[in-house]
């Protein structure tokens, strides 16, 4: 007999890191280890609880100007959502709608294949070279769209602008989306490409750079065609995507460009010393341009020295699939005392 189990759409959901309740050295979801902007926190102190009575504005037109001028762009240009994970399930829902397969990389971000299950897009992923680099022939096909991060997660890796320009231009048939989640951490954006071209999109983060992933920031840049339509898309699902503190922190982010380099800075430095004590422990990895090192160890066992870094309190994020990248650890870059602390740690465990 058929059940309501016939009808259902079943998926294999994304598994976010881990957030302890207690105490510890948290590595393990490229969060920044700065607070925001005090301004961020003054503006959020001065809300008028008043404001609260009514629904937030549904165009989110303060954080959507505030961005456009940051950009530089106009504000057409701009799409904003509860996170870049909302933002990119809209993109996919929005733009991924061919027979063809969309095309990502094999080692990327894992919420990819998810959406791709979840809305029935046919997807193929291409594996990355021995260096975890992108072979741009993989991309050379027509197909339904392509997504790839830039910085890579959880590689770390960062491809040049050109390299990215050469692919939107060989697909006028589909939409590129660019993922620019780390991008702030030393690579170059492709946001100028959106100028020159119709099909590609950059998404941005909040989380990472700006400290607020507890905000839930994110965004698209594109030209204006592509963000009407995504937001027609959105209209027809949530409305009220953003509140209205969160638009409020999200500009005063913003505002304060001076704190924001500072600690992005700080983050590059303490990312830099890691690499080098890393590479003393016997360590190897990518050269990363993101707040995260993705390291493998000569000897040891990833399982092994995640599980041994989790009892002295210190979490860092280990991937069994696929296959080839289970044998590292992805560390992200805490304080230069969080991060003197894991390399002790590691002296003890290795
Ligand atoms: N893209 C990539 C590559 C990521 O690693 C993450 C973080 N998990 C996201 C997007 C989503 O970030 P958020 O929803 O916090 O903006």
């Amino acid at each position: 007999m058929t059940t309501w189990k016939s009808n259902i759409r079943t998926v294999v959901p994304y598994t976010p890191g881990e957030q302890p309740k207690s105490k510890v050295i948290k590595l393990n979801t490229n969060e920044n280890p700065y607070p925001p902007s005090p301004l961020v926190g003054k503006v959020i102190s001065n809300i008028d609880l008043d404001s609260l009575r009514k629904y937030p504005d549904p165009t989110c037109d303060i954080l959507v100007e505030a961005l456009a001028k940051y950009h530089s762009v106009d504000k057409s240009k701009v799409f904003v959502g509860v996170g870049s994970d909302d933002v990119l399930a809209m993109s996919f829902i929005t733009f991924f709608n061919s027979n063809l397969p969309i095309l990502f990389p094999d080692t990327t971000y894992s919420f990819y294949d998810v959406w791709a299950d979840l809305f029935r897009i046919p997807y193929e992923q291409k594996l990355l070279d021995d260096d975890f680099k992108i072979n741009i022939d993989d991309y050379s096909k027509p197909c339904g769209g392509i997504i790839i991060p830039n910085p890579n997660a959880p590689t770390g890796v960062a491809e040049s602008v050109e390299f990215f320009e050469k692919i939107v231009a060989a697909h006028p048939e589909c939409v590129v989306i660019i993922d620019e989640a780390y991008v702030d951490f030393g690579s170059n954006s492709c946001i100028g490409l959106t100028d020159k071209y119709d099909n590609v999109i950059v998404v941005r983060t909040y989380s990472k750079s700006r400290s607020m992933a507890g905000n839930r920031i994110g965004y698209a840049i594109g030209n204006p065609e592509l963000i009407k339509y995504l937001s027609d898309c959105k209209f027809s699902f949530n409305s009220y995507t953003m509140d209205t503190i969160t638009l409020a922190a999200g500009v005063a982010s913003l505002q304060d460009d001076e704190y924001f380099k500072a600690r992005i800075n700080d983050v590059i430095n303490t990312r830099e010393w890691t690499k080098g004590k890393l590479a003393e422990l016997g360590f190897s990895f990518p050269d990363s341009k993101s707040n995260f090192i993705f390291a493998k160890h000569e000897s040891k066992d990833a399982t092994y020295i995640f599980e041994e870094l989790k009892k002295k309190g210190i979490y860092v994020r280990h991937f069994s699939k696929p296959e080839r990248i289970a044998n590292y650890l992805r560390i992200s870059i805490g304080t230069d005392e969080e991060m003197q602390q894991l390399i002790e740690a590691l002296r003890d465990i290795l």
